[in-house]
């Protein structure tokens, strides 16, 4: 790419002028070189692109289109709209994966298909459990990634809807408790099994708390921290659970 006769607009946006398509009536287009990223028409001149970014954009949807509040793209067909009203771009509501062989992250990966914060997430069967979260109110969505397909499938819901809880795998099976609404925190303890696809409550973790953390070790669920009160509170319990 001749970034040497490209021109920036918008500050974040460039212009290539040296390089339209080369010559597109003697291939077969490839949709990530030669056609526009947000509305797929075949470039044909000018085209314009983000820094450090593959995609290209039409001067049409640059001209027209609502742009990602985050990277200031075009926004496609697909894209989310957060409860704040911000607008998010495929690319940067992507999930991320992080390989320590190289150090390096990989932010092509499918994103989930739920929007939720406050959420938990835990391994189990070589898939990852997106667990509860809140958006707007408290949700008891659950996802699985499977990093082997990059795909997402919805699992049974989570008895209890609540954000601002934790959770850990324990032998085999996913455990959860805390999280907070406006009233008051969660003491429920609720058991995903992988192998029946099912939950099942467990004894209440004694201290109901939310935005607290906990681990797994030696076959025990040590959950430490977190608030008793909504909101912002703080506490130095540890309670540990053992089968
Ligand atoms: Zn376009
Ligand atoms: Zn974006």
């Amino acid at each position: 790419m001749a970034d040497d006769h490209a021109i920036l607009v918008e500050n974040i946006t460039m212009l290539n002028l040296a390089d339209p398509m080369s010559t597109p009536a003697t291939r077969m287009p490839n949709p990530a070189r030669d056609c526009c990223a947000a509305c797929g028409a075949l470039l044909t001149g000018g085209y314009f692109f983000l820094r450090d970014r593959e995609e290209r954009y039409c001067p049409a949807c640059i001209a027209d289109r609502p742009r990602c509040d985050a990277c200031s793209a075009p926004l496609g067909a697909q894209h989310w709209r957060l409860h704040d009203g911000r607008l998010l771009c495929a690319r940067c509501h992507s999930t991320a994966v992080y390989d320590p062989a190289t150090d390096s992250w990989d932010a092509s990966k499918a994103p989930a298909t739920t929007l939720r914060e406050h959420v938990t997430a835990s391994a189990v069967d070589g898939r990852i459990l997106l667990i509860g979260g809140r958006w707007a109110a408290n949700v008891h969505t659950v996802e699985a990634y499977d990093p082997a397909t990059d795909t997402w499938a919805t699992l049974p819901d989570l008895p209890t809807a609540r954000g601002g809880l934790t959770s850990a795998t324990v032998d085999g099976l996913v455990h959860v408790t805390g999280g907070e609404e406006e009233r008051g925190t969660f003491p429920q303890h609720e058991v995903f099994d992988p192998t029946t696809a099912a939950w099942t409550r467990y004894p209440d973790l004694p201290s109901r708390r939310h935005g607290l953390a906990s681990g797994a070790i030696h076959g025990r669920w040590v959950v430490a921290g977190g608030g008793k009160a909504p909101d912002l509170s703080v506490s130095d319990i540890v309670e540990i659970w053992s089968p």
